[in-house]
């Protein structure tokens, strides 16, 4: 259910709270939303002393978890600078993210405008929304690093942040607020984890096991208001609570955002954010919510209390990925379809279906990517493409190491039971060995673990999938054929919504001339277009075995018509999961300990 989300991206480097000095001279910073342009945030910055080394005002090139270059400088205009009296200084864009001021130590005050991500139109690089920024007439999102800067040497300064918004607005945030509702924030990598949401909002708050969770809710005709979340979210909350053995913080807040396009959702320590389609709140959709907040809540155990050196500060400049993206990202999905599992939220047979949907996404990702390389190669092109995997094949295999801890341990210490104690261990402030926690792992738990672990995360075999649920007294079978027949075409076709291109092209198909890459632009004479589109499945979907279909293909010889009959096959399913009435003793006690409901 959860391929309705694009992409569901997550801060992987997420803020690590450090003991800081308080500084007795924070920036100031007032983000003035209603100026003459509804697409444009007016900034200002009330600047402490300077010293010459602090010249340069940085815009974020990156944020943390988002894995795309952003160059927040691109949608900036205006920048200034003035003096105590008022009279400008000379500035200097030496980059696209940075303004060097000349005279550092005269300035006092700062001003710029800065566009929002989601209207503006860039040629490339487009930011993620829910990391983006939007400005509208009855709501606005903010995230820090699409609005403000630091200024070099300053990244760990103090922050405080005034809103100016139309009086009927409400705020939702985990910043704390003080006096006339300026926001604060230890340094900028705390202000760029929490985002802001405000406008028109609803609002419902409840407590979990002695800890607040709070909703805050724009629903573009407040179709969905956060009560109903609630409502639909509590028994997910609760059950998280209970898998992480207690919140280990004591406010987390959820910022929706209701409007036309499912995006995906964004984690953060304290909070998270998503920015999803109104619809009505259905079945389906309830569980596909809650199986993202799972995911995105499960984060405060994993990177936020647990994470190697690499992760610990982030560079907004020249960040550096971590190996153990398996661990924050993989483990993390792994623990969210547990938690609907074992919180009793969905079934053992809507489990095996999600399971067989990530083993079916893991199908079309590059079979030669080991976990451990798609996480090192997150920042990169080749690595974009795959990183999707992540949260499929990523959560495949901690479901592996689960059972086998399991399986080693009596039913007593699985996956879920040492990534507590990991964290308990390491906590917020103190990073595990990059180059270690392997070895670390393997000790902690089992020596077959290191098999797991050298050939799914540091490798890229084949999963052993089927072994594994057979300890469980589950059986899994990579195809299942079925008794009753369906019409076969005899090759498989892709459509782009432009371009309809020849597949996996089987024998009774090839002897009739038809041949892999084949371009298709005629179907029994009709054009493939967008337009002809629910014409043409139609007479694909209506077949019948027997059936001539004629398409009209392009090849460097010119069009060539090619008549295509239409055969038979057994009916057939990819990734079947099921129960083994007859398995042992032994077996049915492991699946209970693995299934078993949260106390
Ligand atoms: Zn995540």
């Amino acid at each position: 259910m959860r391929t309705a989300i694009a992409g569901i991206i997550c801060a992987a480097l997420v803020y690590i709270p450090t003991a800081y000095a308080s500084n007795d001279n924070p920036v100031r910073f007032t983000i003035d939303m209603t100026g003459p342009s509804t697409d444009t945030f007016l900034v200002s910055v009330d600047v402490p002393r300077l010293g010459k080394n602090n010249n340069i005002y940085q815009f974020a090139s990156t944020a943390p978890g988002a894995y795309q270059v952003m160059d927040i400088g691109r949608f900036v205009a205006d920048f200034r600078a003035y003096d105590a009296r008022g009279r400008q200084i000379e500035v200097t864009q030496v980059q696209t993210n940075q303004f060097r001021i000349e005279r550092p130590k005269k300035v006092r005050r700062i001003t710029y405008k800065v566009a929002e991500t989601w209207d503006t139109p860039v040629r490339e690089n487009p930011i993620y929304q829910m990391a983006g920024s939007s400005l509208e007439k009855d709501h606005a999102l903010l995230n820090i690093h699409t609005l403000l800067g630091f200024f070099h040497g300053m990244q760990d300064a103090d922050m405080e942040i005034g809103l100016v918004y139309p009086q009927d607005w409400i705020v939702g945030t985990a910043l704390n607020s003080g006096e006339g509702g300026r926001l604060f924030a230890p340094d900028f990598d705390f202000a760029v984890d929490s985002p802001i949401l405000l406008g028109r909002l609803t609002v419902s708050s409840m407590d979990i096991g002695g800890k607040k969770v709070e909703i805050f809710t724009y629903s573009k005709t407040d179709l969905i208001k956060s009560s109903d979340l609630m409502n639909e979210m509590r028994d997910v909350f609760i059950a998280t609570n209970k898998f992480v053995g207690g919140f280990p913080i004591d406010r987390y807040v959820l910022l929706f955002h209701f409007e036309d396009q499912n995006v995906g959702a964004w984690e953060h320590s304290y909070s998270s954010e998503y920015v999803l389609k109104e619809t009505p709140l259905n079945e389906a959709y309830v569980n596909l919510i809650n199986g993202v907040a799972a995911h995105e809540i499960f984060h405060m155990i994993t990177p936020l209390h647990l994470h190697s050196e690499v992760i610990r500060q982030f560079n907004f400049v020249t960040p550096s990925p971590s190996q153990h993206l398996w661990l924050y990202e993989g483990v993390t999905e792994w623990a969210s379809d547990m938690i609907m599992l074992r919180g009793g939220l969905i079934t053992l047979e809507e489990f095996f279906s999600e399971i067989s949907e990530k083993l079916s996404i893991d199908e079309i990702h590059d079979k030669e990517m080991s976990l451990q390389r798609l996480a090192r190669l997150a920042f990169t092109e080749e690595g974009r493409t795959q990183y999707g995997n992540i949260y499929n094949r990523g959560a495949l295999v901690p479901m592996l190491m689960d059972i086998l801890l399991l399986e080693k341990s009596g039913g007593k210490r699985g996956l879920r039971e040492v990534i507590l104690e990991l964290s308990k261990k390491y906590g917020s402030e103190n990073p595990f060995s990059e180059e270690e926690f392997f070895d670390e792992f393997v000790a902690m738990t089992h020596p077959e673990m290191r098999l797991l672990i050298d050939r799914h995360v540091k490798g890229a075999w084949p999963l052993p999938i089927e072994e594994y649920f057979a300890k469980l007294g589950i059986r899994y079978s990579s195809v299942v054929f079925y008794e009753d027949s369906i019409p076969d075409r005899g090759h498989g076709i892709q459509f782009d919504g432009q371009k309809m291109v020849v597949t996996e092209v089987r024998e009774r198909s090839e002897r009739e001339g038809l041949k892999e890459g084949d371009v298709v632009v005629a179907i029994n004479d009709i054009a493939i277009s967008r337009e002809n589109f629910p014409e043409l499945v139609g007479i694909l979907q209506g077949i019948q075995p027997g059936d001539t279909v004629t398409y009209t293909v392009e090849r460097a010889e010119g069009a060539v018509k090619l008549d295509l009959t239409v055969g038979i096959q057994r009916r057939s399913q990819r990734h079947v999961f099921d129960v083994m009435e007859d398995a042992s003793p032994q077996k049915v006690a492991l699946r209970d300990a693995w299934m078993r409901r949260l106390e």
